[in-house]
């Protein structure tokens, strides 16, 4: 099993690290990951400026890599593209410190990597750990977690591009209950911002660390994951909204130049 790890909290987050070191156990491992922290990057990619890269290795810990200074999902475009000696037979982004949960799915840098593995046709798997309110977050023992979770899928053949999303909830909150499969919370969540004024006079905000989701759906990775369940979330990246796709195509499209007359609902 080769295996090519990435993530979005750069090369030298410890949660990759920990994850490097239980992935091991699986196969060899190789390591493609931003040289900063993208957190929040989503699935951007960099068009504009070089992607410079650099190896990184640590012998004793068996790990190699290289630094890419550029977004998660550049990482795995060159991982592949360039980089890497073989063919990964398997993507795994993380372990991202926070949860990917929700809405967050799709700000997630974690997730927009493994959503570029998916592009690849490789089988991909985002992993994040619910981050302690206070305290230091255990690494090791999430990504413990996650590995016996890919572990898992791995024994059910995953098709190739096939793409999954696992959350591990804080492990400071008490026992993991198990897991459970189930789908993305679309609830809103609350944000605020530090309104502040530099010192020339001019208005900034910065957007506070903490969101709350205060209405989750019942039944989700956000209500599962507050429950400490670790969560496992199949994902798609088709956006088509297949429900309205048969209706739309009966419609009929009027191209003439009435327009302005057609009535319209007010
Ligand atoms: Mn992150």
């Amino acid at each position: 099993m080769r295996i090519l790890l990435t993530n979005d909290d750069g090369i030298y987050a410890p949660g990759l690290r920990a994850l490097h070191a239980e992935l091991s156990k699986l196969g060899e491992v190789l390591v493609v990951a931003p040289a900063t922290e993208q957190s929040a990057a989503g699935h951007s990619v960099t068009i504009y400026s070089p992607l410079l890269v650099q190896e990184v290795r640590d012998p004793a810990k068996n790990f190699q890599g290289w630094a890419v200074e550029g977004r998660p999902a550049d990482c795995v475009k060159l991982a592949i593209r360039q980089i890497l000696p073989w063919k990964p037979d398997l993507v795994v982004s993380g372990i991202n410190a926070g949860s990917n949960a929700g809405i967050n799915v799709l700000y997630s840098g974690t997730v927009g990597a493994a959503i570029e593995g998916a592009f690849f046709h490789l089988p991909s798997i985002a992993c994040s750990l619910e981050m302690p309110a206070s305290g230091p977050p255990d690494f090791p023992g999430g990504s413990a977690f996650a590995t016996k979770i890919i572990r898992e899928i791995l024994t059910k053949n995953p098709s190739p591009g096939e793409l999954f999303n696992i959350n591990i909830p804080d492990l400071s909150r008490g026992q993991i209950k198990g897991v459970r499969v189930v789908p993305q919370n679309t609830a809103s969540y609350v944000e605020w911002f530090d309104k502040r004024v530099d010192p020339r006079g001019r208005v900034y905000y910065w957007i506070g660390p903490d969101f709350t989701c205060p209405d989750p759906h019942p039944d989700t990775d956000v209500t599962a994951l507050a429950e400490q369940w670790i969560t496992v979330t199949p994902l798609q990246f088709n956006l088509t909204r297949f429900q309205a796709l048969q209706i739309m195509q009966e419609w009929k499209w009027d191209l003439t130049d009435d327009r302005f007359t057609k009535e319209l609902p007010t």
